[in-house]
């Protein structure tokens, strides 16, 4: 099983807490389609013939593309991935805006099953200072004109702990989130990533961060409200109706094998990741030159036991403790159990079915639970 991850870098303009790789130029979109076009086709062993279960525009802003754009992309997956599976889960990361009527008609001409929606907020406060380019209406309207138009796989990004945001005003969030009957929530933390404008409206202080035990408590809204609305949390950020989570994200938690194409994109094939040149201009040479532009680690057994750890870890169902020692072997499974000891101990890791799981308690207290299971190996001088 694997999938295909297309990073589409072209936003309209920046919010201020964005870190990912983008261009607000327009000025080499057919230059860049093609080039990703050839990447599709230079790369087509690199996910060995497997079944492909999803394919994933991500961004940037992937609805800034148009009809002929996306035709030109479905046609070099057709020709170069045979292996692509009739039933693969196809997704459009879009904004809001720019889900217009005649927008949203193209997309159901194209093979997309799914869209992610980057709602963010349901408040417009909050969203003008997110410096995002939608209001909460055009938000509603946007789901629902993909629901009218028969998209019945939509998932919505949320965003929680924003400056000054209480109690009331996340659970009106969530609320509106529920009424809006996506199949879908994604929802995470604001984090302030050095460099973006938010670190530096932080640093003047104009805004401030949340603190932890507000954070904590809009985290455990979010968990409260969206079960008892019917969701399965099926990973740290991720709710989903039953039988609609997301093959793209789980790819990532499961370890399955993704090619990444585009500036900036990633690629996984279980013993290496690479990463692509983070510029549009370098990406467009390179490929033209018949060469990736891209940066490879080989992945020794460490790296890998810790890249298990930290993706399984994550989500519902935890780590399998018998694939663990089948993988990895008796000493790292053991080293495994061994730090796990003080966690089950107080209930914040359970074994069930022989898997290893964060429990609720948990939950909220993930990263150091993980790091204390990731083993890091003696550097060498
Ligand atoms: S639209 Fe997405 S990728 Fe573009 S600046 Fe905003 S958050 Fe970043």
């Amino acid at each position: 099983m694997a999938g295909i991850y297309l990073h589409i870098p072209f936003c309209k303009r920046r919010c201020v807490y964005c870190d990912f790789y983008s261009t607000l130029s327009e000025a080499r979109k057919d230059d860049y389609v093609s080039s990703l076009c050839r990447e599709l086709v230079m790369r087509r062993d690199y996910l060995e013939k497997e079944p492909i279960y999803s394919i994933y525009f991500g961004g940037g802003t992937p609805s800034q593309l148009k009809e002929s754009h996306f035709r030109s992309v479905f046609a070099a997956i057709a020709d170069a991935y045979p292996s692509l599976h009739p039933h693969a889960e196809i997704t459009l990361e879009a904004n809001p805006d720019d889900l217009t009527p005649e927008y949203v008609a193209m997309l159901r001409r194209l093979p997309f099953n799914r869209i992610s929606i980057g709602i963010q907020s349901f408040n417009d406060d909050m969203l003008r200072l997110l410096q995002r380019r939608h209001t909460a209406r055009q938000a509603i309207e946007a789901v629902r004109r993909c629901q009218d138009a028969g998209f019945n796989n939509i998932s919505i990004d949320l965003m929680y702990g924003l400056p000054h945001e209480s109690p009331e005003s996340w659970s009106a969030d969530l609320e509106q989130a529920v009424a809006l009957d996506v199949q879908h929530i994604s929802a995470y933390h604001l984090i302030y990533e050095e460099g973006t404008a938010l670190w530096n409206l932080r640093r003047q202080h104009v805004v401030e961060e949340a603190d932890e035990e507000v954070s904590l408590k809009l985290f455990g809204m979010l968990i409260d409200k969206l079960q008892a609305a019917g969701f399965e949390h099926y990973e740290i950020s991720n709710f989903a109706r039953p039988g609609m989570y997301s093959r793209h994200n789980s790819a990532y938690w499961n370890g399955t094998k993704y090619l990444g194409c585009g500036a900036a994109a990633h690629s996984y094939n279980g013993v290496s990741r690479q990463w692509n040149v983070a510029s549009l201009e370098l990406y467009i040479q390179g490929i033209n030159s018949g060469k990736l532009p891209c940066e490879v680690e080989p992945l020794d057994l460490s790296m890998r036991y810790n890249d298990r750890i930290i993706t399984s870890l994550r989500t519902r169902q935890g780590l399998s403790l018998s694939t663990l020692q089948q993988e990895f072997g008796k000493e790292l499974y053991d080293f495994c159990l061994h730090n796990a000891r003080r966690h089950l101990a107080r209930k914040t890791l359970a074994i069930d079915d022989n898997r290893l799981h964060l429990t609720r308690a948990g939950i909220f207290i993930s990263d150091g639970i993980m790091s204390d299971l990731l083993r890091v190996d003696e550097q060498e001088d």
